[in-house]
């Protein structure tokens, strides 16, 4: 009976350990099939955007720079190795900075014209880090999608989905997504994050205020129409948070 008793227990603790190795193996699918979902419309995004805007090629020291404080920050971010993240400049003179899924990040010439030091860069381009590092964009996609469609995605594509029409359609949501800019929540968070970024990578969150105080001085407090300075919230919202932080 006792030895019986022992084995009862034993095959329960053998059922458990495998369900707990089906249930991570589950999850490291979905996460790996999710991932390369991001891969794939972050790509797209990027071939559209780089298609319909000009890409700037800047002079050399001043390109070297811009990979230099971007490289430091990326080194920095939690989702450095599983993204390869790249930093484009386009012209446009809209003081705007912009990030797309899977780690494309750009920068238009108007912004770039606007900023005085290496420290205030970092702080513009970790913001941007920062919505990728937290799945912004794709979580506005699966919100604005609804989780049952990209669940059914799952169990009718699972590894290879690369183009097909649910592909294009996903990636047609997000760049329409990434045109209207997050919520005033992820705008916070990404300033938060940013400015962590930024500090580990060795740059001082004074540039940042530096920035921003600066901007709202010659323009006020709000900047209707861009994405990196939306509406909402608030410039002096966000210096109020970033000066809070530790
Ligand atoms: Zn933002």
């Amino acid at each position: 009976m006792r030895v019986n008793k022992k084995i009862g227990y034993l095959a329960i603790l053998i059922l458990c350990f495998l369900l707990l190795q089906s249930v991570s193996l589950a999850n490291s699918l979905v996460d790996s099939w999710a991932l390369g979902m991001e891969k794939g419309i972050g790509f797209s995004n990027y071939q559209s955007i780089t298609t319909e805007k000009t890409v700037v090629q800047l002079p050399q020291a001043q390109e070297k720079d811009l990979h230099n404080v971007f490289r430091r920050l990326v080194k920095n971010c939690k989702r450095n190795k599983e993204l390869n993240f790249t930093i484009t400049v386009v012209r446009d003179d809209d003081p705007n900075a912009f990030a797309l899924p899977a780690g494309y990040v750009f920068i238009n010439t108007g912004l770039l014209s606007m900023v005085k030091s290496d420290g205030e860069l970092a702080g513009i381009l970790g913001h941007e880090i920062a919505h990728i590092d937290r799945y912004h964009a794709m979580k506005a996609l699966y919100r604005s999608v609804g989780y049952s469609m990209i669940f059914n995605l799952f169990l009718i594509s699972h590894h290879n989905w690369g183009n097909t029409q649910e592909m294009s359609a996903l990636a047609g949501a997000s760049l329409r997504l990434s045109q209207l800019g997050y919520s005033r929540k992820a705008e916070l968070e990404a300033d938060r994050h940013g400015v962590e970024i930024m500090e580990k990578a060795g740059y001082n969150k004074r540039d940042i205020l530096n920035f921003w105080e600066r901007f709202q001085r010659q323009n006020g407090d709000s900047s209707k129409g861009l994405t990196f300075l939306s509406t909402h919230p608030a410039i002096r919202t966000r210096i109020e948070q970033i000066k809070k932080l530790p």
